[in-house]
């Protein structure tokens, strides 16, 4: 059972959209991981199980594929997934919003029947060798030609899982002579264009999640841009803001279920766990409840059909604070959970799994913006800092 209470009124409806994928759930577990299955492989499988149930784009309007309900319903058809430890559809929300804002009737229409259904699976060309959180310098040209194609040149870096992706929303430079910010537009970049190389790029840790997209002579037309000429800044700002929102990741029921465990754990602990560590836990609860509070107030800012914008930063930084302390916490707790297949660790109730959720939790300071570009933004945008506030 879930604890994030949403509680925004039209119970009736949203209890019954609960009840009903609870039933469903439970007739269409999570299926297994084949032996040498990639993960996105599998979370495919189980994006098209979801799809196929009706719980994909809930919040998505009807003639789009969607189910034309609320950000809400979608909230707790994430927050269902999460308080069962299953995952949540990979990557669609913030791609699926940026088109919506940004797409013309016509791409609406072709492009998001297919992302919710799976048949297309999308990934995200910002970021470059030189570009990442100066983002506006990147140097990915589309030059415009006579008969309005563009051809494109640059290397993309970072972009994750575009090796079993089709389709990549990419940000390139139609204008050399304007200001970076207004000189940056958006593509649909199908990735088997000729000119399109996407090397996957190991990790340290071994997972092969980033690739490098290099892109030589690459045509494009103009249906395949995305707003405007010079829109791609603000399409770009739109998609980071949705993935750094706890609620669209469906991250918070599942740091819900281990703030669950680790309080358990501190109150059938009678003096055994040292002082220190017990405030951890506190701070890991408090944490979570500050989480939840400030996610509860995001929802209802968009119900309130509020765009998503620079107080996302804010989101970001406590997700990030949040899941960081809790996973360090956590290891610390159950420190069997560093040995995958140990006696414990293997058939344990997260059997490793937080060992290796705590490695990725590494990454949350990173990915979707720095949390250093995070405080930079809420200094400028939100707190209207200059550099002579400097203390
Ligand atoms: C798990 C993961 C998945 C990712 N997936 C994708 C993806 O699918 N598509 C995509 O396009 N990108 C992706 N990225 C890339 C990500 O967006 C960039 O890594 C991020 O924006 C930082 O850019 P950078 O790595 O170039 O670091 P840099 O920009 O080189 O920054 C290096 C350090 O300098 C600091 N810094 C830089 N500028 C400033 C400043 N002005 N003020 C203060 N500090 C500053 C940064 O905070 C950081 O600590 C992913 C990253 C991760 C970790």
């Amino acid at each position: 059972m879930s604890d994030l209470p949403l509680d925004f009124g039209d119970p009736a409806d949203l209890d019954r959209l609960r009840r009903d994928f609870r039933a469903w759930l439970a007739g269409h577990p999570l299926p297994a991981r084949g032996a040498d299955e990639p993960v996105p492989v599998h979370l495919h499988r189980w994006h098209r199980m979801l799809h196929c149930g009706g719980w994909v784009g809930l919040d998505v309007p009807l003639e789009y594929g969607g189910r034309g309900l609320t950000a809400l319903h979608q909230v707790a058809v994430s927050d269902e997934l999460g308080a069962r430890g299953a995952p949540g559809v990979p990557r669609i929300g913030y791609l699926a919003h940026a088109l919506l804002e940004f797409g013309s009737e016509e791409q609406r229409r072709r492009l998001l029947p297919r992302m919710l259904a799976g048949d297309d699976v999308w990934c995200q060309g910002f970021s470059e060798p030189g570009a990442g959180s100066d983002l506006a310098g990147l140097s990915t040209r589309a030059d415009r030609g006579e008969y309005g194609h563009y051809t494109v040149n640059g290397q993309k870096l970072w972009t994750s899982y575009a090796q079993y992706s089709d389709l990549c929303l990419l940000l390139a430079r139609t204008d050399v002579t304007g200001p970076a910010h207004a000189s940056i537009s958006a593509f649909v970049l199908p990735l088997d264009r000729p000119g399109v190389t996407v090397r996957p790029l190991r990790a340290a840790g071994g997972d092969d999640e980033f690739c490098a997209l290099f892109l030589d002579d690459v045509r494009l037309t103009e249906s395949d841009r995305v707003g405007a000429e010079g829109d791609g800044w603000a399409l770009a700002m739109t998609t980071v803001a949705y993935e750094r929102n706890a609620l669209d990741t469906g991250h918070l029921s599942k740091y819900g279920l281990l703030v669950e465990r680790l309080r358990r754990r501190a109150r059938e602990s009678r003096g055994s766990l040292p002082d220190g560590l017990l405030s951890d836990i506190g701070r890991c609860v408090v944490d979570y409840h500050v989480l939840v509070a400030h996610s509860r107030r995001r929802t209802a800012e968009r119900l309130a059909g509020q765009a998503a914008g620079p107080e996302s930063s804010v989101d970001k930084l406590l997700m990030t604070r949040a899941e960081q302390r809790l996973y360090e916490t956590a290891l610390k707790v159950f420190p069997e959970e560093l040995y995958e297949d140990s006696e414990e660790g293997g058939e344990s109730e997260e059997g490793g799994e937080i060992f290796k959720d705590y490695l990725y939790s590494r990454a949350a300071s990173v990915y979707g913006g720095t949390s250093q570009i995070q405080r930079n933004i809420i200094a400028k945008r939100l707190l209207r800092l200059t550099a002579d506030d400097r203390g």
